[in-house]
């Protein structure tokens, strides 16, 4: 793709480049050329000569270029209630910390929203998102405040309007004070939409709707949730087969599986991604593969819930869309991407498939292309493609942690996190030298810090 001539024009050069395209194409040195917001070469050995306009010149020697980490499940608000319940499986862990949860206001969000947003993007995300369920009455903008939170750090965002209505009064999990009306609900996701969602190609920020889960939603909320995503032409987003015990709930109050049940409901389809997935029957896969339905697979937080290991083998065999999502950081304390992509290496080969389950590629390309394609962006982002939109990273890879791996795919997934010493979202930079340029991240960390123990406080009175 031509890009006009007055273009600012960054070029990368002397690195390793793992594409991620369909071909899986790698360059052992290559470079990248950026033209404004997007992609405009990428190849093997030195840039093109005679390229105008360039503003920077960078030489990349010893580091590897992929395309940007992107998360497909998160709850940033969790930010501030990690290292709780730590030794809970799911249910009692939501069970103890609703009633802290449905303490929060604007001020407690906004700043556990700049935390996960800066953990991640340090490590390399470039393209973020949250599910946010918890809004209780009176609380402020909370959607306001979390767009606001990933503009200011100038990552790509999606925001999952979460929403609950069924408190334990209806069967439910959720204590009924942190709850919503049905219509509350439906009316908040849609202007919620109606105020940020952005169908540009470039877009910073999308939503979508996504009530919380079968067991903290009314099946009229799935239905009309559905109805009105489609409407309006935006993704759906919810959690689905966590654990054994949300398969029985299902069985006990609908009479079927949740696979079964959301489709019932309208919720399998290629504008549909889900959390977990770790309780799939082959007849469930064969479900998400044929409708398109996309996984968001959160190894970290399955293992930390005693929730089990999803089969992401057989799901990618089936040719399910599947991305990487860290989850709430109360059920992931690291609350980075790489955590994910060796992690979903790791736990799957303690699965059926043992040391053919995964290998490097793969993982990387769930946290890249995966996550782009359950998040609906994977024309504009997820590889390094001339086109596309300039999210990378430049992982430092001739450091202590990784010099003596000859691999650099290899040493990036199987090795430590690795250094960042560059990381471009829509052409600008958001980490320089393993440093933030648009936030201050001691001045975030106190923040989280006075928020969380604001809100332990409230809590403890309550
Ligand atoms: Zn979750």
């Amino acid at each position: 793709m031509a890009a006009p001539a007055d273009l600012r024009r960054t070029v990368i050069e002397n690195c390793a480049v793992a594409t991620v395209d369909a071909q899986d194409t790698e360059y052992a040195s290559g470079h990248i050329v950026v033209a404004g917001n997007r992609i405009e070469s990428v190849g093997a050995g030195r840039a093109p000569e005679g390229l105008t306009g360039v503003v920077r010149r960078i030489d990349a020697t010893g580091h590897l270029a992929t395309p940007g980490l992107v998360n497909t499940h998160h709850h940033f608000y969790q930010w501030i209630t990690r290292g709780l319940a730590t030794d809970h499986n799911l249910f009692d862990w939501l069970v103890a910390l609703y009633p802290t949860w449905a303490r929060i206001d604007e001020p407690m969000v906004r700043a556990a929203a700049q935390g996960s947003l800066a953990m991640m993007a340090r490590g390399g995300v470039t393209t973020a998102m949250d599910h946010h369920y918890v809004h209780p009455r009176g609380a402020g903008d909370l959607s306001g405040a979390i767009i606001g939170a990933a503009r200011d750090m100038g990552v790509r965002f999606t925001l999952a309007r979460g929403s609950m209505d069924r408190g334990e009064k209806d069967g439910g999990l959720p204590p009924d004070f942190a709850v919503e009306t049905l219509d509350d609900a439906l009316a908040a996701t849609e202007a919620t939409i109606d105020a940020h969602h952005d169908t540009s190609f470039d877009a910073m920020t999308r939503i979508a709707v996504a009530p919380c889960s079968p067991f903290s939603v009314s099946t009229e909320l799935l239905r009309q949730g559905a109805e009105l995503a489609r409407r309006r032409g935006v993704r759906l987003h919810t959690h689905g087969s966590e654990t054994r015990e949300e398969e029985q709930f299902c069985k006990e109050l609908f009479g079927m599986g949740p696979t079964d049940y959301f489709e019932t409901t309208g919720w399998l389809g290629d504008d549909v991604w889900m959390a977990h997935c770790v309780h799939m029957n082959d007849s469930d896969i064969a479900a998400f593969a044929r409708t398109g339905t996309g996984v968001a697979h959160c190894p970290s937080s399955n293992a930390r819930l005693a929730a089990g290991i999803a089969r992401v083998p057989d799901m990618l065999a089936a040719g399910v869309p599947v991305g990487l999502g860290v989850d709430g950081t109360a059920s992931n304390e690291s609350g980075e991407l790489h955590t994910e992509l060796r992690n979903a290496l790791l736990v799957n080969r303690l699965g059926a498939h043992r040391e053919k389950a995964l290998n490097a590629r793969q993982a990387l390309r769930l946290g890249t292309y995966g996550g782009a394609r359950v998040l609906g962006r994977a024309e504009q982002i997820g590889s390094l493609e001339a086109g596309k939109l300039a999210d990378l990273v430049l992982w430092k890879m001739d450091t202590l942690a990784h010099a003596s791996i000859a691999d650099p795919v290899t040493a990036l997934v199987f090795g430590a996190a690795a250094p960042v010493t560059l990381s471009l979202v829509d052409g600008r930079p958001v980490v320089e030298e393993n440093h933030l340029t648009t936030v201050d991240e001691d001045a975030v960390a106190r923040a989280t810090r006075d928020e969380a123990r604001r809100l332990a406080q409230i809590a403890a009175g309550a």
